[in-house]
């Protein structure tokens, strides 16, 4: 006779949602050294796999889902964000101003204050602020941080010795009011400023707490995989101490994003020089992909689209020419050269791609790659690819390219966006329904970067807010969004499950529920797949496991 199993942890009376390719639902799970060790109904898995040891859990009928999977976090920066003091919410002029107000009082003068980062399409304004704003202080340099864009003040543009003679940084702009005189806007301009010290410091200790804990906040939110998305050398050894450390709480694929400001032969000389393999690493921490940034961002106007701004471009943005396009940062030759390099080393490629003509850019790209040899075991993939065409996804889909996507976009800037670029102009806005009819597998990921709340964080990376978006296209504004690129519930579980699993090549060992996976499983308060359609965004997590251990609750 078989020695009966001894299961460390067995879930029963649940409705497992194994997501296997028939996505069955299942009663019972076990698990024995991190592994899944048997999946099906109650009593057979109690009967085979229940030992003296092994932890029962009476689910009372509750949901287990795969261990979610974000594809693309941030979380150093948003760990360190809040690391010191919580950051307000800045949604409106009004909160900006009482922000730099408040800031004003502690700092001493003649110091920047720095604003946060905030994108205008978040603002209730809808407007890109200018030094105006930021002019209630009046002792202190301020910059607001929009990313590729920011705003100073008239003392900060002072300082900075920009006047209306200042000539423009190649690549960038000084944006003039009409007459002539610096606004405060700079676009891709701010090496410009003198003495911002927009990093506080933080020593290695703080550093590695501060990682830690946005990963703790990550399984509490239910997710038990992400992919660091813009990673340096030195945040990579920063993975690799806290893994040595046993504090690595959370599995992690990380992402090496290249700055491509050099010229091409340095660049290409320092990826064959990288120690970076894709075979090295474990389940719980490994290198896999390969990012440059190509364009700009859509939530300020320097995404490099494949139609001009236009005049809502102007105000939401600040952009002085509607017929600007954005912003291409890498060449196409010097691109192609990079990412061929990368592909040498058997890397996943990818590359920032927001506007149309950056998506269009990067898939030339992996097209030329492609013709040299096939590029689709490589999991390569768009990243964000906000704006698409049939034409560009049905490219995608014949060169086996996945698409990394952000439902938190659609929610967050999908109204302002829409006054930009019209109805018509949305209709291939994150297309998730033409993805799923065309065979692209996409992978769901917040884009997180600041702030520690799952919910208020820029960006929010609650991941059933996330599925609930991919679901409903319900905006912040509660409009629908093109509501025929809507997608089923069960295909936005897959992009957060065995999608997101497949994207970084690890489809056979996590993203469903099945024998021999890796146990990592969330229950949650109610059924995803049954309960109100509204109530997607409230879904809270009970438990998460992870390796087989219950690991937050
Ligand atoms: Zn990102």
């Amino acid at each position: 006779m078989l020695l009966a199993a001894d299961a460390d942890l067995i879930l029963h009376n649940g409705r497992i949602v194994t997501v296997d390719s028939s996505f069955s639902i299942k009663q019972a799970v076990a698990s024995k050294d991190g592994r899944i060790t048997a999946v099906g109904d109650n009593a057979s898995v109690l009967a085979s796999e229940r030992g003296a040891k092994t932890r029962v859990v009476d689910l009372h009928g509750q949901t287990v889902l795969p261990g979610l999977i974000d594809s693309h976090v941030h979380p150093l920066g948003a760990g360190l964000s809040e690391f010191r003091t919580p950051l307000p919410t800045l949604n409106s002029y009004e909160a900006v101003r009482s922000y730099v107000l408040a800031r004003a009082r502690v700092t001493p003068k003649g110091q920047w204050i720095v604003v946060p980062r905030t994108f205008p399409t978040r603002l209730s304004e809808m407007r890109m602020p200018t030094r105006e704003l930021l002019d209630v202080a009046k002792e202190h340099p301020v910059m607001f941080d929009a990313s590729y864009v920011v705003v100073v003040n008239s003392m900060g543009l002072k300082v900075s010795g920009i006047t209306r003679d200042t000539k423009n940084p190649p690549g960038g702009e000084i944006v003039k009011d009409s007459s002539g005189e610096p606004n405060g806007i700079l676009r891709n301009a701010q090496d410009l400023l003198k003495g911002v010290d927009r990093a506080e410091r933080f020593t290695e200790a703080e550093r590695l707490d501060a990682l830690e804990g946005q990963l703790k906040r990550y399984v509490r939110a239910g997710l038990t995989s992400v992919i660091d998305r813009a990673l340096t050398p030195e945040e990579i050894e920063l993975y690799t101490k806290l893994k040595a450390q046993g504090r690595l709480p959370i599995r992690v694929v990380m992402t090496w994003r290249m700055p491509t400001a050099g010229n091409t032969e340095d660049l290409v000389r320092q990826i064959r020089a990288a120690p970076y393999r894709v075979d090295a690493g474990d389940d719980w921490l490994r290198f896999g992909i390969f990012k440059v940034t190509l364009d700009g961002g859509m939530t300020i106007g320097t995404a490099y689209q494949r139609a001009p701004y236009g005049e809502f471009g102007e105000q939401l943005y600040g952009i002085t020419n509607k017929d600007d396009r954005g912003q291409l940062f890498v060449p196409p030759d010097k691109l192609l050269a990079i990412l061929r390099a990368a592909r040498d080393k058997g890397w996943a490629l990818t590359a920032h791609s927001q506007g149309g003509g950056a998506v269009d850019g990067l898939l030339d790209a992996f097209e030329a790659l492609n013709r040299e040899k096939p590029l689709a075991p490589s999991r390569s993939h768009l990243m964000h690819a906000s704006f698409q065409t049939p034409e560009s996804i049905a490219r995608a889909k014949r060169l086996g390219v996945l698409a990394d996507v952000q439902p938190a976009w659609l929610y967050g800037d999908g109204d302002a966006l829409g006054k930009v670029f019209g109805d018509q102009g949305m209709k291939y806005f994150f297309p998730l329904r033409s993805y799923v009819d065309a065979g692209v597998i996409f992978a769901g990921g917040s884009d997180h970067m600041i702030g520690h709340d799952k919910n208020r964080a820029v960006n929010p990376y609650n991941p059933f807010a996330a599925m609930w978006t991919e679901v409903s296209r319900k905006t912040s504004a509660g409009k629908v969004l093109h509501p025929e690129q809507r997608i089923s519930r069960e295909d936005a579980l897959r992009s957060y499950t065995i999608w997101g699993a497949y994207l970084q090549s690890a489809e056979k060992r996590k993203g469903s529920i099945e024998t021999g996976k890796l146990a990592d499983l969330v229950v949650i308060d109610r059924d995803i797949l049954k309960c109100p359609e509204d109530q997607i965004r409230e879904i809270e997590p009970v438990m998460t496991v992870l390796d087989g251990k219950i690991s937050a609750k």
